[in-house]
Parts: C-alpha cells; sequence; structure tokens
C-alpha cells in the first residue's frame, strides 16, 4: 500500500489568492500591507526562508522589510527593533526569525512584539491566549498542520492525536489546536519512553522534530495519517522531512516534504499580515 500524499500546494494556492485579494484592497483603501522580517544570524537556511517568504510576500501584494541587524548584534538591540516596528503604524506583521545570537531568547524577546501584529504567533501572550481558546495569531506552522488536515477532511473528534517535539513553535500550539478540536492528545518528546509504542496508537501522527528521517515504519500503525513537519537539509542539497519514504509504505496518507506543511506555513504568514492590517486599520 501507499500512502495518499497530503499535498499543501492546492491549499496554498487558494490561501495566497485570497491574501492577494485582500492585500490589494487594502492598498487600494490607503493601508499597504507590510511584514517586517528581523534577521539576527548569518545561518544559511534562515536566510533563504526568510528570502522565500519575502518573495512570496511581494507576489501576494504585501511589502516586506527585512530588518538585517547581523548575527553580531545584541539582545538589547532586537528588543529595541522589535519595539520601534510594534510603534510603527507602516507595519502590520512582524517576524523574529530564528536561530538568535547566544543569550536571546525568542521566548524572551517576543514579548515585545505587539501582539496585534504578532503574525507567527510568537509573544508568549499570543501563545497564552491561544491556550485559553481566545482570538489570537497562532504560529503559522501549528496552524498549517490543522490547515492540511481539513483541507484533506481528516476527521480529529475523538481521534488520538500524537505529536512528536513540544516546541512552544511548533509541537505544543499544534497539541493545543488539535485538543481544542476535541482530539485526544499526546505529547512525545525526546526523554519519552518507548517512542514507537506511543506513536503505533496514533491516529494522527504530527511529527515536528528536526532529524531527518528519524520516523520510521516501525513508529506508525497501518493507515495513519501522518503529517511530516521537518525540514532539514538533504544530501541532494533539497529539503527532507523528519519521516522516513519507507513509511509511506504503512501510513494511510503522508505529506510530503517539500510540498507538505511548508508552502501553507508561508500562506498562512502572510494571510495572518493582511488579517493584522486590515484590524489595525480599523482601530
Ligand atoms: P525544536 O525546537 O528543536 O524542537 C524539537 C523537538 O523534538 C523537541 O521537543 C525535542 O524534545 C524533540 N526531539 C528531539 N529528538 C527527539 C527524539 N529522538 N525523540 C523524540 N523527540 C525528540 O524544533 P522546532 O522548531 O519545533 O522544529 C521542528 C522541525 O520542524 C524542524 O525540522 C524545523 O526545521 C521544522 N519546522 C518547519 C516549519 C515549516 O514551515 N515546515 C516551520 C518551523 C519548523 P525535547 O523538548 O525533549 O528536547
Amino acid at each position: 500500500m501507499t500512502a495518499i500524499s497530503l499535498s499543501g500546494k492546492e491549499l496554498a494556492a487558494s490561501i495566497r489568492a485570497r491574501v492577494k485579494e485582500t492585500a490589494d484592497a487594502l492598498t487600494a483603501a490607503g493601508t499597504p500591507p507590510k511584514l517586517a522580517v528581523v534577521v539576527a544570524t548569518d545561518d544559511g537556511s534562515s536566510l533563504w526562508y526568510v528570502r522565500s517568504i519575502a518573495k512570496a510576500a511581494a507576489k501576494s501584494g504585501i511589502e516586506c522589510d527585512v530588518v538585517d541587524l547581523g548575527a553580531d548584534t545584541t539582545a538589547e538591540e532586537i528588543r529595541r527593533t522589535l519595539g520601534t516596528l510594534s510603534a510603527d503604524d507602516t507595519v502590520h506583521g512582524i517576524i523574529l526569525q530564528t536561530p538568535l545570537p547566544e543569550g536571546a531568547t525568542a521566548a524572551d524577546l517576543a514579548g515585545t512584539i505587539d501582539p496585534a501584529k504578532d503574525v507567527d504567533g510568537a509573544n508568549p501572550a499570543s501563545l497564552g491566549r491561544l491556550a485559553a481558546r481566545l482570538p489570537a495569531f497562532a504560529p503559522a506552522t501549528a496552524e498549517a498542520v490543522m490547515a492540511l488536515l481539513d483541507h484533506h477532511d481528516v476527521p480529529l473528534a475523538g481521534r488520538h492525536a500524537v505529536v512528536i517535539g513540544r516546541s512552544t513553535v511548533v509541537g505544543v500550539p499544534a497539541a493545543q489546536l488539535l485538543l481544542a478540536r476535541d482530539a485526544t492528545v499526546s505529547v512525545c518528546h525526546s526523554r519519552t519512553a518507548d517512542l514507537p509504542g506511543m506513536t503505533r496508537q496514533a491516529d494522527v501522527l504530527v511529527v515536528a522534530v528536526g532529524r531527518a528521517g528519524m520516523v520510521t515504519a516501525g513508529h506508525v500503525a497501518p493507515g495513519t495519517v501522518v503529517i511530516d513537519v521537518g525540514t532539514n537539509p538533504a544530501e541532494d542539497g533539497g529539503l527532507a522531512g523528519d519521516v522516513a519514504a519507507e513509511v509511506s509504505e504503512v501510513a494511510g496518507a503522508l505529506t510530503p516534504v517539500p510540498g507538505g506543511v511548508g508552502p501553507v506555513t508561508t500562506a498562512l504568514l502572510l494571510g495572518h499580515t493582511v488579517d493584522a492590517a486590515s484590524l489595525l486599520s480599523q482601530r
């Protein structure tokens, strides 16, 4: 059996079509939407990701300012920059790109991002609101997991969803969103005893670890829906997921890497930016 491929391309294209329409209407009404991405790294894959966001923003009618502070910057300089952008009425969305310089943490610094502009749900206030089921921007990757499951009509209520990874960027918010949809959720991490024993109980398995091919056929029961969030450098210079290719012989459905969660994440970031611009323009 070969798993059904849960592509994110069609969904991403439909989200981006809506974003372009909204962005054009905002611009015509005098509020051209603008996203600012604060970068403080020389990590190649991170810089590649930022360039891809900027390109996608331009195609969607959103201005994107990449504020590159360099890898030698300080936590204080990053905090000051986030504060300035939060106070700037022409900026509607702010992303703090990781990795950050030694001694700086996203959890600490992102608290400076105005929650109304926190389009990647990085401010602990946004995460808290998400946990309390109050309106907030969810981290785009976690929301992309949910959007893909919905787009492909995967039922969640009463199903067992197992998430591998407990980062505040992906694993924990994905678990919260799954819980809010009445799934029964287990969260696994590096200290989980008998990981394959846990993951084989999943109806839906979300993998967000950051280790190429770490989930193998032995981790997956026949028919499981597997969402692979991982983006790791592949030997051929491309991207590799966290899920080994052999899993497609066991799983019922599996997201491709690239072409699964990634394009939906980018589209949702841009969607959050036009939503933020619409709300801020009504203030
Ligand atoms: P992260 O902060 O490094 O978290 C990784 C998680 O995996 C941690 O909770 C860690 O457990 C767990 N883990 C590590 N080794 C494990 C093992 N052997 N068994 C079980 N759990 C293990 O990473 P992240 O930011 O969440 O990102 C995860 C992956 O998603 C990365 O590949 C990243 O590039 C990718 N990503 C993709 C997108 C996208 O749009 N497609 C966006 C964001 C991230 P501990 O907590 O115990 O250390």
